[in-house]
């Protein structure tokens, strides 16, 4: 046996080992359970062909997907203080931040949000993207940071500003911290809404928690993609708390849609095309010239 395991396994294993295979190249869909290859992923914008279940997509795609032409401008966001109770549960907050960071070819200090402006469809725009696999996309001080900045940006500019949550919620490790960054996000959102700027907000699985209670739930129109988990506080806490089956469907954009809470349910393929449609409606407002009703824009192909 010694030399089974001492000779020949090591062997096979770096035989195995040398193929050097991405493990990523599939991917599992969440919806319906089907294994989708990744560039039959990538050209369907990740989602599934098989039941259109709508998968997280990192902020670069995001930006790419609505910007005209895929171009935008990253914008440098301020630094804050990394730390600042100096958390720690079975690993320290700091130790936890450096591994999130730690991500090839990622610029240092990045956080849950990036910004970027450019123009959608000709008009100005700014857009903050939450990242959710950077820490669940949770909001903390460099979060709230971001949507300032965001919106700052968006007021210099007269620009639009979007705003695409993808979040559970408040950064625990931050404590109060956290939750401060709900009012001052709402602030930030309020400064463009007082220049008339238009704001728009894209919610994408999940909206959940401090970030569904405050900037999220603020925009002039409120976009949603299909399926996407959206509320403050659990399912299985509030079943558990009014102690009732909760119907079906409950806090999906569908539903949030059919409950007034959602102005519009739009798939992925569709975005930036409504998008524009949007702003180039928004952004006459306080002209003097009567609003011309726009001419829809065709939308894009659809992918099979
Ligand atoms: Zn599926």
């Amino acid at each position: 046996m010694n030399w089974l395991t001492n000779f020949v396994l090591p062997k096979i294993r770096a035989v195995v080992a040398k193929k050097d295979v991405p493990d990523n190249l599939w991917h599992k869909c969440p919806g319906c359970g089907q294994m989708l290859f990744h560039r039959e992923l990538e050209a369907n914008l990740h989602v599934c062909g098989k039941c259109g279940h709508h998968l997280r997509i990192a902020p670069d795609k995001r930006l790419g997907l609505l910007f005209d032409d895929g171009k935008y401008t990253i914008i440098e966001l301020p630094k804050v203080i990394a730390d600042p109770l100096k958390f720690r549960d079975r690993k320290r907050y700091i130790d936890r931040l450096k591994e999130a960071q730690n991500v090839k070819g990622a610029p240092p200090n990045r956080d849950a949000a990036v910004v970027a402006h450019g123009t959608v469809g000709g008009v100005a725009t700014v857009i903050c993207a939450f990242d959710f696999f950077f820490m669940g996309g949770s909001m903390g001080i460099a979060v709230g940071e971001a949507i300032l900045t965001a919106a700052r940006l968006a007021v210099l500019q007269e620009a639009a500003l979007v705003l695409i949550p993808s979040s559970g919620g408040a950064r625990m490790q931050e404590g109060i911290l956290s939750l401060m960054q709900m009012p001052r996000s709402t602030l930030a959102v309020e400064m463009v809404k007082e220049t008339h700027r238009p704001y728009i907000v894209i919610l994408t699985d999940p909206t959940t928690g401090g970030v569904s209670a405050s900037f999220a739930m603020l925009g002039d129109v409120t976009l949603a993609e299909p399926g996407a988990v959206i509320g403050f506080a659990g399912a299985r806490v509030i079943e558990e708390t009014i102690r009732e089956k909760l119907p079906e469907g409950f806090q999906r954009s569908e539903y949030l849609l059919e409950h007034g809470m959602v102005d519009m349910v739009v798939h992925r393929r569709d975005l930036k095309a409504v998008l524009e449609h949007l702003l180039d409606l928004l952004s006459r407002r306080g002209q003097k010239t009567p609003l011309a009703l726009a001419k829809p824009r065709p939308l894009p192909e659809q992918h099979p």
